[in-house]
């Protein structure tokens, strides 16, 4: 009997054919190695957003980034409340069983997540079901205000700078875990802040001296 998929699926399953003819075939010894071990040396945080594949923008192989992705591309503070705690859990294996040298935070233009969090007041804000969005964008808070005081919390400018606003707190957040701030002590761990803009394609550099984001050279 053939297996119903919904028109979603099948079309999952379409490119997965393709990648097996193709993609697969083609880096079949890559892939033999990584059925070993994965020894990936940088990590990348980013948005859930679809339009943002890591792996696709920095054009890599299977194996070459540790990837976590979530609203926004927030790292939550170090805490050590019980809790499920995705992204420390991805962060702390990153770092300290991976051994990743580099650790790239990467915004995007359009994001949802950031938009949600200028716009609304986040006390207000409809919770929804579990009020999990609002939760978590309310990481945003405070540097929602020096933002909305200068570019209000409407129009592209605005919705930009909260974009960029959001990575500088992933950035400040990541130097909260020990093991990132004994890393970067150390020199055998990089953070860089990054900005993926949509609309052109360009992915924009975080200079955390003067706090500009200018295109990569
Ligand atoms: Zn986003």
């Amino acid at each position: 009997m053939t297996q119903q998929h919904s028109a979603e699926f099948a079309y999952l399953v379409e490119g997965y054919h393709r990648f097996r003819q193709t993609g697969w075939a083609r880096r079949r010894e890559r892939w033999e190695q990584l059925s070993v071990s994965q020894e990936p040396k940088v990590m990348v945080i980013a948005c859930s957003d679809s339009r943002v594949d890591p792996a696709q923008i920095f054009d890599v192989d299977p194996g070459e980034i540790f990837v976590v992705r979530n609203v926004a591309a927030l790292v939550p503070p170090f805490e050590t409340s019980p809790g499920l705690h995705g992204v420390s859990a991805a962060l702390e294996f990153a770092v300290q069983v991976l051994k990743v040298k580099e650790i790239v935070v990467m915004g995007h233009g359009m994001c949802g997540g950031c938009k949600a969090a200028l716009t609304q007041s986040l006390h207000g804000a409809p919770r929804g079901e579990g009020g999990f969005i609002a939760d978590w964008i309310a990481m945003l808070s405070e540097a929602r205000e020096p933002v909305a005081a200068e570019f209000g919390t409407e129009g592209r400018t605005a919705e930009r700078a909260m974009e960029q606003a959001g990575v500088k707190v992933s950035l400040a957040n990541l130097r909260t875990f020990p093991c990132v701030r004994r890393g970067e002590r150390e020199g055998s761990l990089t953070l860089r802040g990054a900005f993926f803009a949509i609309s052109d394609g360009v992915l924009h550099v975080l200079d955390e001296a003067s706090g500009d984001f200018a295109p990569v050279a």
